[in-house]
């Protein structure tokens, strides 16, 4: 299980506070409905030893943003602020070690009733040390769920919202109960929607192949880089429905999501995936990704908001 022990400041009601004080009542709006939308964000450490490279901050920032729109979320942040916020947020916990940025959207009132206009909404910001969510350097077993993704008339898989995540749980839990690391969820149509907190990537015939945008998944930011290293790759990619028994006969297939990374996976309910080993096109993949996050040379370089951390936050 990942561990989250908080550093030491948070960004809460408006300000940035010692972490142990950014506390809500039992009996906030978002706690009790689940009406609340959070990002993910990575922050890594350079190679350099003293910057945090920041992946596609903007890109996350703007997705909580749109996130919010579902729950008509009021804030006098736009998402230049909140990417604005978690640069200062990073240079006063100065990590010298890899980290996970959590931003948080919720219905801060009191009051009863599951409802979305006119509730007080709030922002806050935390973060923790992260390493492997899921491991990268050895193939993962998955299986196919019996929980279906929810659906865009349930609540909209696009949209980062807490409630919604109860979905992942299920099937997450459900497949550590059986001796899985995680779970591939089907859709309502029963076509392949994504894991519990990751897209998914199969190859087929040296294609790489995701499902659409409108499969029920999350407009995943990790997924987008990838089908664009792979682009630049000249490797074919095609996002299109993936059938259930389309996995039972790929040559590759991975995870890939901010907390995840991209993770290999070995075999989908007992079915080896290729040969069961991490497959060339998936470690081309990782190769681009972790290259750049870590601050090597890079053509994607953009995608990084560097922040000097040299310094630890005492001694200034
Ligand atoms: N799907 C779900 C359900 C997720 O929770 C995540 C993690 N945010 C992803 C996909 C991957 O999205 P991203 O690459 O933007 O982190």
């Amino acid at each position: 299980m990942v561990q989250s022990k908080l550093l030491p400041y948070a960004f809460f009601e408006g300000e940035i506070v010692p972490s142990d004080q950014a506390k809500v009542s039992i009996a906030t709006h978002a706690l009790q409905y689940g009406t609340g939308v959070f990002g993910g964000i990575r922050g890594y450490l350079d190679r350099d030893g003293e910057t945090i490279n920041l992946f596609r901050l903007f890109d996350h920032t703007r997705r909580l943003m749109q996130s919010a729109r579902f729950l008509r979320a009021e804030l006098p942040y736009d998402a230049e602020r909140v990417a604005e916020l978690v640069v200062e947020l990073v240079k006063r916990n100065a990590p010298r070690f890899d980290i996970y940025i959590r931003p948080f959207i919720y219905k801060a009132d009191l009051e009863l009733g599951p409802r979305l206009k006119g509730v007080r909404d709030e922002l806050a910001i935390y973060m923790i040390p992260l390493q492997e969510y899921l491991p990268v350097t050895h193939p993962i077993r998955l299986m196919v769920s019996s929980w279906r993704r929810t659906e865009d008339n349930i609540i909209p898989s696009r949209g980062k919202v807490s409630g919604a995540y109860v979905n992942s749980a299920l099937a997450r839990d459900q497949a550590e109960e059986c001796g899985f690391d995680d779970a591939i969820m089907l859709n309502a149509a029963g076509k392949v929607a994504e894991g519990s907190g990751a897209n998914l990537f199969i190859v087929r015939g040296g294609a790489l192949i995701t499902t659409p945008v409108t499969a029920d998944i999350l407009e995943g930011i990790t997924r987008r880089s990838l089908l664009e290293f792979a682009r630049d790759l000249s490797l074919p990619v095609e996002e299109r429905e993936i059938d259930r028994s389309e996995l039972y006969i790929c040559e590759e297939a991975f995870l890939c999501g901010t907390g995840v990374q991209i993770a290999p996976i070995g075999s989908i309910d007992g079915r080896p995936v290729g040969n069961g080993q991490i497959g060339p096109i998936t470690s081309k993949l990782q190769h681009v990704f972790f290259a750049l996050v870590r601050g090597e040379d890079s053509p994607y370089r953009r995608y990084l908001t560097q922040v000097k951390v040299a310094q630890p936050a005492e001694s200034r």
